[in-house]
């Protein structure tokens, strides 16, 4: 017992205060607070196939409620995505948006839910089974409208085993994306390689690429590779209409951005939709 060393000092028990006492303090410390305190909540994006005009589905996206207000997860998911509680919030957020998605399709609402995958998480050794156990306990839930989005610095962090993953979550009927395309390597090799079925074109280019043609170009490069690979191809952060024009005359399958909508909590879904 540290607690009453050979020294007889607590010297040991001490610092162990002290460590918990900075990791209640830490982001870590708040973000598992939050968690445990149900102040982790989902908001939905809707995006919309340029087909048919319908809505594809939604991305459920991480928000962390405080008392100054809503804090997006760019400004506490870095600080955490080393730490396993990165896998407790996934699986959280897996359970919110399969529930979710079991209740609209329920209502006779667009079901599909995709929802973000941290590195970390993907290659956790229960992760398939996290899959198993959501899917089997959420009453309702049906497989095919689950899409998990990865990022493609987490499929090079260790290819192989990404890969395999990705054609499990595949033979469970699972949808996977390749997220943030264009960002990372981007290399054609891993592309072709990698059996996901979306590809979403970082809004980076998107955003650019009425003025700069050469971005343009980028966008439409990935729209053909995608489409000789068989992917659906999704363009993130559409924010006007002369962005979603031009991804529709590219051949661009869907879009999502602050143009269709901006994320919204799940409440909110039933009244936005169109009709
Ligand atoms: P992402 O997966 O690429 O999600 C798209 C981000 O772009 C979201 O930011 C969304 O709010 C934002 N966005 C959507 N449309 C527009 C637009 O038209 N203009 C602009 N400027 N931005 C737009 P958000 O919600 O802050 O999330 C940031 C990132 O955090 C996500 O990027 C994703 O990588 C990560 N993330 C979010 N939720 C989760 C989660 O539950 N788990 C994990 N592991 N990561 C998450
Ligand atoms: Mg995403
Ligand atoms: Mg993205
Ligand atoms: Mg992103």
């Amino acid at each position: 017992d540290a607690k009453r060393d050979a020294h007889g000092t607590i010297r040991w028990f001490d610092s162990e205060q002290d460590r918990l006492a900075r990791e209640r303090r830490s982001t870590l410390g708040r973000v598992r607070s939050a968690l445990e305190n149900g102040d982790l909540s989902i908001y939905y994006q809707p995006q919309i196939d340029l087909r048919s005009n319908d809505i594809r589905g939604f991305e459920a996206l991480l928000r962390w409620n405080r008392e100054d207000g809503v804090i997006l997860p760019g400004a506490f998911l870095p600080e955490i995505e080393n730490n396993d509680l990165i896998c407790d919030i996934g699986r959280y957020v897996l359970r919110g948006a399969v529930e979710q998605s079991a209740l609209w399709r329920r209502l006779g609402l667009a079901s599909h839910v995709s929802v973000n995958i941290a590195g970390r998480h993907l290659q956790h050794p229960e992760f398939i089974d996290d899959l198993k156990a959501v899917i089997e306990s959420v009453p309702g839930a049906h497989v095919s409208d689950l899409e998990i989005e990865i990022l493609e610095t987490t499929a090079i962090n260790d290819f192989e085993r990404t890969r395999d993953i990705i054609l499990r979550c595949r033979a469970l009927g699972i949808r996977v994306a390749l997220d943030d395309f264009g960002t990372g390597y981007s290399s054609l090799a891993y592309l072709s390689q990698l059996p996901v079925q979306t590809v979403k074109i970082d809004r980076l280019f998107v955003n650019r690429m009425i003025n700069e043609e050469r971005r343009k170009a980028v966008v439409q490069a990935i729209i053909n590779i995608a489409g000789v690979f068989g992917h659906d191809v999704i363009a993130e952060g559409v924010e006007t209409y002369e962005q979603r024009a031009a991804l529709a005359e590219m051949g661009c399958h869907a879009i999502q951005g602050f143009y269709i909508a901006t994320p919204m909590p799940e409440d909110q879904v039933p009244a936005w939709i169109p009709g």
